[in-house]
């Protein structure tokens, strides 16, 4: 029977310890802060900012929501971005994305303080992440790591095979996995066999936004599987094709006409020795990994 990593306990443990860091620097008169800026009324974003702005509200981090409009300039988000980096009472600026396609992205991600860069997203953390240095690391890859630590399943000296390159998943979740003494390969979409590679991994990264893409043939019997991806099914056939008569399944898609699946196919779980189930798995860390991330800029900034 495959070990499911329960990503609630883990991220109410990571939040529990991050309330704790909090209470301790209210000690000394500090208090770590975060701004969030969400562009236009995007609905999924601003479920997700709403949800980090209470997680703040829940552990006692100070946050603020900036709200500037859908048709907000890249100059006017500059502004907007220089203000929060000098605002001494903000330790944590997040952005929330997609942005619309008026605004340059990466100029805006590029002029956030890299201090305050609790995404992770700029480039001089990218730099110190790959060079081993301290550094502010993405939510999503730090919160694969935790899982894998928190659940005392090995790392070092394991075959780990992560399936995506992105800046903000693939690439610094590889990254963080070489630290850990894991054999790293990435693929991608240009990888040649790739069910030959995947099989050969003791860990399995999916981050590829492709509903059910890794197959039980992909995978080694025994190995941790940890699903990065979220991906909506909205419609009956997609629905049809991985959870056809699951009774729970089944109840979640008549009341809200949708239901989410990762990037390995569900059928693949009952090959693993662990796995991260969607949803309930890696996708509840990338909060508390935020949070984390903001109490450690906050102490960092501060030479603690
Ligand atoms: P992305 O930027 O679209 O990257 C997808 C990666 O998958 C690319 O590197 C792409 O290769 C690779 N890929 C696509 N098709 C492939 C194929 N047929 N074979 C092998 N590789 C293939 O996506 P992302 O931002 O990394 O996100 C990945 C997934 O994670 C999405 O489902 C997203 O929703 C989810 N996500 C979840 C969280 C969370 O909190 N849990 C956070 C972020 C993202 P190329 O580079 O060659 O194109």
């Amino acid at each position: 029977m495959a070990r499911i990593l329960d990503g609630a306990a883990l991220a109410a443990a990571i939040k529990q310890e991050a309330a704790e860091e909090v209470s301790r620097l209210a000690a000394s008169g500090i208090k770590p802060g975060l701004a969030a800026v969400l562009v236009g009324n995007v609905p999924a974003s601003e479920i997700y900012v709403r949800n980090k702005v209470q997680a703040c509200a829940e552990l006692g981090i100070y946050s603020d929501l900036v709200k500037p409009p859908a048709d907000v300039t890249t100059a006017d988000l500059l502004a907007i971005v220089d203000k929060l980096n000098a605002r001494d009472d903000i330790d944590g600026i997040l952005i929330q994305l997609p942005l619309p396609p008026q605004v340059d992205s990466k100029r805006l991600l590029d002029a956030i303080d890299p201090a305050k860069d609790v995404d992770g997203f700029h480039p001089v953390n990218s730099g110190r992440l790959l060079a081993g240095r301290p550094a502010l690391a993405p939510c999503t890859p730090a919160g694969v790591i935790e899982i894998l630590k928190r659940s005392n399943l090995p790392i070092a000296g394991q075959h780990a095979v992560v399936v995506g390159r992105s800046d903000i998943v693939g690439k610094p979740v590889a990254a963080l996995l070489l630290h850990e003494n894991a054999t790293v390969t990435i693929c991608h979409s240009k990888t040649r066999d790739l069910p030959a590679i995947t099989r050969q991994a003791d860990i399995l990264v999916a981050a590829i936004g492709r509903a059910g893409f890794i197959t039980p043939e992909m995978v080694k019997p025994g190995a941790t599987l940890i699903d990065v991806g979220i991906n909506r099914l909205a419609t009956r056939e997609e629905f049809d094709r991985f959870f056809k008569g699951d009774p729970r399944r089944e109840a979640t898609f008549a009341k809200r006409g949708s239901t989410i699946v990762g990037d390995i196919h569900p059928k693949a779980f009952d090959l693993a020795g662990a796995y991260t189930p969607v949803p309930g798995g890696v996708g509840l860390l990338t909060i508390a990994m935020l949070m984390a991330n903001t109490v450690r800029a906050a102490k960092m900034r501060r030479g603690i």
